[in-house]
Order: structure tokens, then sequence, then C-alpha cells
């Protein structure tokens, strides 16, 4: 992350907004890209939901064989490492497809403090080499956009000073798109509805408007929306966005 000249104003290449595995394997990938990267979380610790709620991280049949990426693979077999190095496991559990859980939901039950402690480790050399810089305790304030891109963001550091960020690359991986509404950037949220038939089992509140009713500030141009759209940075031509809700 380079310093642009003014008082906490930085630039870097990506900056992730949200710190879940989403946000996670979006900075992992961004990183082995060769790119600086910045994540904001506003939570004491990266992980999101799956650090937070105690669900296991998946549900697939499959997934032990295809179906994955290599860096979530490399996240399961750092889960069962966690429990195969370090806790005294009867020996026909030390090996193997470990479900240290033991539970049916999924075949990699584990705890919340075993996933952030991976999560960690796999940001910890880039960290270490500096191209990753992760804040917690972040609180996102504004964002800076041109047109439809979000160019960069103020954020609260768990200081308490106000850092300005921008980035040739922002990512909303906030899951619920607190970015987009922060910076006013049209888009909606909710199953899609094809041919004009709600999807099966969707909640007549959570339909998708037609297209040309989306709600966006007025005097911006139509652009189809998404639910959680990469931003790519432009121009240096910016503006203020709202001031975080709530
Ligand atoms: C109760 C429950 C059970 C689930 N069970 C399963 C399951 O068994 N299997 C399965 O595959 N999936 C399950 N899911 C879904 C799964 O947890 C999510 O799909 C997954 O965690 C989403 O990851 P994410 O990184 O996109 O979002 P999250 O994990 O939600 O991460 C989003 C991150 O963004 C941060 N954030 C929020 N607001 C801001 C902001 N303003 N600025 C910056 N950062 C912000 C959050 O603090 C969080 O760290 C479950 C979800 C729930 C709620």
């Amino acid at each position: 992350m380079g310093r642009t000249g003014r008082t906490n104003e930085v630039y870097t290449d990506v900056l992730v907004v949200g710190g879940g595995v989403g946000g996670v394997a979006a900075a992992l990938a961004a990183c082995e890209g060769g790119a600086r990267v910045a994540v904001i979380e506003p939570y004491a610790w990266i992980g999101g939901q799956l650090t937070s709620q105690a669900v296991p991280p998946d549900e697939h049949r499959w997934i032990e064989t295809h179906g994955s990426t290599a860096s979530y693979r490399r996240f399961r077999q750092g889960v069962r490492s966690y429990y195969q190095d370090w806790y005294a496991l009867a020996p026909a559990r030390a090996g193997g497809l470990l479900n240290p859980g033991n539970g049916w939901v999924s075949a990699l039950c584990h705890e919340p403090r075993a996933a952030l402690a991976v999560l960690r480790a796999m940001l910890a050399p880039w960290r270490a080499s500096g191209r990753l810089v992760v804040h917690t305790q972040a609180t996102l304030l504004s964002a800076t956009t041109d047109g439809d891109t979000v160019t960069g963001v103020a954020v609260r550091l768990a200081d308490g000073s106000v850092q300005h960020i921008g980035a040739r690359q922002v990512l909303e991986a906030s899951e619920t798109g607190e970015l987009l509404a922060l910076a006013g950037i049209e888009h909606r949220t909710g199953p899609l509805r094809l041919a004009g038939r709600p999807a099966a089992g969707a909640r007549r509140r959570l339909s998708t408007p037609p297209p040309g009713a989306l709600s966006r500030p007025p005097g911006r141009r139509s652009r189809s929306g998404a639910r959680r759209p990469a931003s790519t940075s432009g121009s240096p031509r910016s503006r203020s966005g709202n001031a975080r809700r709530g």
C-alpha cells in the first residue's frame, strides 16, 4: 500500500470491503496475482459467518473429490491439520479425511477458532511481506465514486484515526452489499425473477423489480444491477457517499 502524499491517505491495487471467507479468498487471489491488497473488516477478527456463527463451511456431498478451488482445499486441509497436529486424537481419527466435530451436516464440522487460526495462517505470509494489510475493527464511513464505480473509501481504524483508501479495484465482500448502499450505487437484492415468474419458494417481498424499476439516485444512468459486483476504479473524479447508516 503506497502513501499518496496527503495525510492519512493511501492507495492500493485492491481494496476488499469485508473480511469473511469471500473477502479472504479474494484477498488471497489478488496477493497471489501480484497485487497490493487492503482488507477492511468491522469486527475484531476475520472469517465472517464462518468464524462467528459456528456454521460448518459447506454441505457439498462431493467436496472432497471435486467442486472446490485450490485455496479452499488448502483451508480444509489446514483445519484437519489443526486438530491432527495439536490435539491428542484417537489413532482411528488421526489421519485421512478427519471430520473433527463428527457432525452429519458437513464433512468438516469444526470450531470457529480453528477456522480463524487457519485463515490467519493462510494470510500470514502476505501480511509479513507487506503486500497485504488487514484492518479489523475498521468502520466504513463513506465512499468516493466515479459514476457507478467505487474508487475508494474513508474508514475509521481501530485507533480512532480516519484513513482514506483509494484503490484501482474495490471489491464488495460484505455479503449484504453494505458498500453499494453506502455509495448510492444502483443495485438490487433478492432472487432473480426469470420470465416474469418469481423463483420457486421466493418470498413475494424479495421479488426483484422488473428492469427499469430499480431505485437509483436521480440523474444517474441506468445499468443492470448485480447483487455483489466487483467495482473497478477509474479516474479520480469522485464524490462522497452517504454517511454510514445506523
Ligand atoms: C445461520 C447460517 C447458517 C449457514 N450454514 C451454512 C452451511 O451449513 N453451509 C454453507 O455452505 N453455507 C452456510 N451458510 C451461508 C454461509 O455462511 C455464507 O454463504 C458465507 O459465510 C458467506 O461468506 P461471505 O464471505 O460472502 O460473507 P460473510 O461470512 O457474511 O462475511 C461478510 C463480512 O463482511 C463484513 N462486513 C459487513 N458489513 C461491513 C461493512 N460495512 N464494511 C466492511 N465489512 C463489512 C462482515 O463483518 C463479515 O466479516 C449459512 C449462513 C447462515 C446465516
